[in-house]
């Protein structure tokens, strides 16, 4: 079996608490004890802990489609207090939706020798698709678990993990 990691994507004050600019709702909340439990499990199974994390410039270019979110150095921009990330886990920035675009989430994976990811996170139809979809595209084995993703659109959550698991490849749980 490859060496595995947790990839925690975007579980920030902007996207998960209620008064983030970019609140992805309830569902969103909801899934903060969830993930804090993946992350003990991770981490006495001796697995990575990666966070994946969206931080913009001021006048980034994505704010053209979405409200202005995750600016660098805002206090929306850091991961919810619950899941704080530790000494020795990895925190990835990114500005765009793949974790794996423009950033050195590849390499950092790859020098910890690891070769299947467990996502979890939101959006599961934005950020967390296409993280799959690049993860896939360089060989990873993904595994996704079905209720520690979530989405602001219920319907775009369904498509969203049907695409990963008939398209991508990904082992949806
Ligand atoms: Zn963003």
């Amino acid at each position: 079996m490859e060496k595995w990691a947790l990839v925690v994507i975007d579980m920030l004050r902007d996207f998960v608490a209620e008064e983030g600019s970019l609140y992805c709702g309830p569902a969103a909340s909801a899934l903060v004890d969830r993930v804090a439990r993946e992350i003990e499990a991770a981490r006495e199974a001796g697995a990575p802990v990666v966070y994946v994390c969206d931080r913009h410039l001021p006048d980034d270019p994505e704010f053209n489609m979405f409200p202005p979110h995750c600016v660098a150095g805002s206090p929306g921009a850091q991961v919810v207090p619950a899941l704080a990330p530790r000494p020795g886990d990895r925190v990835i920035p990114k500005r765009r939706f793949s974790g794996f675009f423009g950033t050195d989430l590849d390499l950092t994976l790859r020098e910890l020798g690891v070769g299947r990811l467990r996502l979890v996170g939101v959006c599961t139809n934005i950020c967390v698709l296409y993280t799959a979809a690049d993860a896939r595209m360089r060989g990873y084995e993904v595994e996704v678990p079905r209720d520690k993703v979530a989405s602001f659109d219920p319907g775009a959550h369904e498509w969203a993990l049907e695409q990963m698991e008939k398209v991508l490849g990904v082992r949806v749980q």
